[in-house]
């Protein structure tokens, strides 16, 4: 650990404004570092949330019981992803969460959107990445992460509207995100289990409100981004024998990947 050497106090704190030199900005390790450090909190969000519709949540290991809790994160809430009691695995695959962070704050980094979008993106992610996961795993979206996910972003645009950017983008947005989630919803109810789910439009209405603080074109690009993903993915498992044209295939993971790819394209 390098100590930074300590910046010499301005003469008069009352009336210099408190704005941060732009030489205090934190490195990329440092990002890197913080990111890690929330790791450990959302693999407990896969881990409890990764369970059949209709059980509790997990509270333990299911080989052994061990409980997982984030007061004694290691080693089941760390990259190797193992019970300390019984060595079982437990939520997501190993090392996977912690590559999957890197890699967004990685983009963050090249991308370099304003400062308020990228509390806002880093919000999302929060529940974004571990909703990816437990799509994956078990076919669901709880409602206990799609919704503060979209309850913050509408919120967090909506003070970078008061701060500036007016309120134009944010009715964009809010709009974007219900339309988004429209479009999804009425999939359900016309095609039943075909279509796509209810937990898609709730995920929809956080990253439809991301994408449409941007316009009204990013929203139906990150869509078709998603689209395009999944039917790739499905070709490939079709072809492989892996799944049959009767396979419920999650939606979640392509959503959050097209919502991120079309960000990537307009910061
Ligand atoms: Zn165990």
């Amino acid at each position: 650990m390098t100590r930074q050497p300590a910046s010499p106090a301005p003469p008069d704190r009352t009336v210099t404004p408190d704005v941060p030199p732009s030489g205090n900005a934190p490195r990329p390790w440092q990002l890197a570092a913080a990111a890690l450090s929330i790791t450990p909190l959302l693999r407990y969000a896969v881990a409890r949330h990764a369970v059949p519709p209709g059980t509790d949540r997990r509270a333990g290991c299911d080989a052994c019981g061990a409980p997982i809790s984030l007061h004694r994160p290691w080693p089941a809430l760390g990259p190797t992803a193992r019970c300390g009691g019984c060595g079982a695995r437990v939520g997501a695959p190993p090392a996977i969460v912690e590559l999957t962070v890197l890699a967004a704050v990685a983009a963050l980094l090249l991308a370099r959107p304003p400062a308020v979008e990228v509390v806002v993106a880093a919000w999302w992610l929060a529940f974004a990445v571990p909703l990816l996961f437990i799509d994956l795993a078990v076919h669901r979206l709880p409602d206990r992460l799609t919704v503060p996910a979209a309850a913050g972003v509408w919120l967090l645009l909506g003070l970078a509207a008061l701060t500036g950017a007016g309120a134009a983008p944010w009715l964009r947005a809010i709009g974007a995100g219900l339309g988004m989630a429209l479009f999804f919803a009425a999939t359900t109810l016309l095609l039943g289990t075909r279509g796509f789910g209810i937990g898609d439009a709730k995920l929809a209405l956080s990253a439809g409100a991301l994408l449409g603080w941007y316009g009204w074109s990013l929203p139906v690009l990150g869509l078709l981004l998603a689209l395009t993903l999944s039917g790739l993915v499905a070709l490939a498992l079709l072809i492989s024998g892996r799944a049959s044209w009767s396979s419920h295939l999650p939606f979640g993971p392509y959503l959050v990947l097209g919502t991120l790819g079309a960000l990537l394209l307009v910061w």
